[in-house]
């Protein structure tokens, strides 16, 4: 492995997030019943006319100027033609010469911190095809709805040297599309797919070796075992003096391997040529004015602005901002506290980090789903920290919280569970725990001590977990002390 180096070059391809497909009004909505998003347009009709969706233009110029392209003033559509089952066209329109964006580039952070910069060749814009469906028995069905919903395809320089790399680029990908609330990013269900473009060289040497493709990758931590295992099968090919042939490969993801599909079509094999059914797009000044003002802050910059404006540990503003509406949460959480502390801050986060993010997982629902309030969580560490109830019971009653109407506040009064701060009280419980513990008592004092313990949790016990801990425990030294 140290005697050759790989090179990666990872071609990714985002579907947007606009309601209708790129060159027709179907809806793009997932989980319709097959062929039912369909119109003469999407079918390839002849006759038909495509016309490009505003907002797939507005979406890619936020997705190149976010990664530092050149935006075309004037771009033109392409065909791309093919057979197969699920295109009735016969071609798919996308981009060839004059991709919209090009010329870009994205600094990545690696996992020592630093970082890394990789180029953006170019973005354009395409259409998807259809979807053959193989389960019905003999029978091969085509299902349309996804025909003609739009792509963008973001084809990165060969500038990556390993798979750490790869991961690394793929994960600030996502992260911009989540940002720029242009694609959901999810790799599982298709919303993001990478081919991953790799070659070996011997380390030191200038030119690059042939390169194979390697496709059908589900999660970013495939596309990282694929290249691994695609990385060491060339290399071993290279040691026994065989060639590396220029293929497209499919990663088996059970046996950890790639092999070999098909070999790889040139692009003349597409005959591209320009779509003459649409009108080259045309980008004015103005328009990439507009377009850029509505770019919002992106992941670093704003876990770099959470670690100076909240006072927040690097760790937590980076599990914070990782997706955008936590982010979004925690800030309209921070803006509710009355008492903006830097403790009452770290604590929203904390909860964040906590519960919230436990909560998640455990139901398998996002921070929206979740139905959790943000300023009902502020409130909540509000009567933490001004010691009307205790962290146990906030705990306690933060589940209740989800999807409810009641404010805490509200549920602490209704319940009975404001901390019980009230030295008489607390001092008569201490007493009352004391003299039912004869035994637990001499034993404390014959020297175990760790008996401690035992009597603060009867005490909280006693006082059904209302009492102000910090109070049970010093009534408790001094009840011991006295005895
Ligand atoms: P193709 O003609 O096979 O489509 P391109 O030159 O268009 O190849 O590049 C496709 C992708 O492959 C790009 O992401 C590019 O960075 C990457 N790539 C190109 N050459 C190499 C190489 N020798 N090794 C690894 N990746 C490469
Ligand atoms: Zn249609
Ligand atoms: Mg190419």
């Amino acid at each position: 492995m140290q005697k050759y180096e790989p090179v990666i070059g990872l071609e990714v391809h985002a579907q947007m997030l606009t309601r209708s497909k790129a060159f027709c009004s179907c809806s793009t909505e997932f989980g319709a019943a097959p062929n039912h998003h369909t119109c003469p347009t999407c079918l390839g009709h002849p006759g038909s006319l495509p016309v490009l969706n505003e907002n797939l233009l507005r979406y890619i110029i936020r997705m190149g100027l976010a990664t530092n392209c050149k935006i075309r003033e004037r771009s033109i559509f392409a065909r791309k033609n093919y057979f197969y089952p699920d295109l009735p066209k016969g071609y798919q329109i996308s981009q060839y010469e004059t991709p919209i964006c090009h010329a870009g580039f994205l600094e990545v952070e690696l996992k020592d911190g630093t970082l890394k910069k990789i180029g953006i060749t170019r973005i354009h814009m395409e259409e998807d095809a259809g979807k053959s469906i193989h389960d019905f028995g003999a029978e091969t069905l085509v299902d349309l709805n996804r025909a003609g919903v739009p792509l963008i395809e973001i084809v990165s320089e060969p500038d990556m040297r390993s798979s750490d790399e790869a991961y690394a680029y793929l994960t600030a990908i996502k992260s911009i599309v989540t940002y720029l609330e242009i694609c959901d990013g999810n790799m599982e269900e298709g919303s993001l797919r990478c081919d991953a473009n790799v070659s070996v060289r011997l380390r030191g040497t200038e030119k690059f070796g042939q390169k194979t493709e390697v496709k059908n990758m589900n999660s970013f931590r495939n596309v990282q075992r694929a290249l691994e295992s695609e990385i060491e099968r060339q290399i071993g090919l290279i040691e026994r003096g065989e060639p590396v042939i220029h293929q497209t490969m499919l990663f088996d993801a059970n046996k950890g391997i790639t092999r070999p599909m098909r070999s790889k079509e040139d692009a003349h094999d597409y005959r591209y040529f320009p779509e003459p059914d649409i009108l080259p797009v045309t980008v004015p000044p103005t328009y990439l004015d507009e377009v850029r003002r509505d770019i919002p802050e992106l992941q670093r910059a704003r876990r770099d602005r959470f670690v100076t404006e909240y006072k927040l540990p690097k760790y937590d503003a980076g599990v914070l901002t990782a997706e955008k509406p936590i982010a979004d949460f925690f800030e309209e959480a921070v803006h509710e506290l009355h008492n903006k502390s830097e403790d009452s801050i770290k604590s929203v986060s904390n909860y964040i980090m906590g519960d919230v993010m436990r909560l998640m997982t455990e139901r398998k629902e996002n921070i929206l789903q979740l139905k959790l309030q943000p300023r009902h969580l502020s409130e909540l560490v509000g009567l933490i920290q001004n010691k009307t109830i205790s962290n146990k019971i906030a705990k306690d009653i933060f589940p209740e919280l989800l999807g409810s109407p009641d404010s805490p506040k509200a549920i602490v009064e209704k319940r009975g569970l404001v901390q019980v701060t009230d030295m008489v009280a607390l001092r008569e419980a201490v007493r009352d725990v004391i003299a039912k513990s004869p035994g637990q008592l001499a034993q404390y004092k014959a020297g175990k001590v760790n008996l401690f313990g035992y009597f603060v949790g009867q005490a909280m016990k006693a006082t059904q977990g209302k009492a102000n801990p910090q109070m049970i425990n010093d009534l408790i030294r001094e009840a011991l002390e006295q005895e």
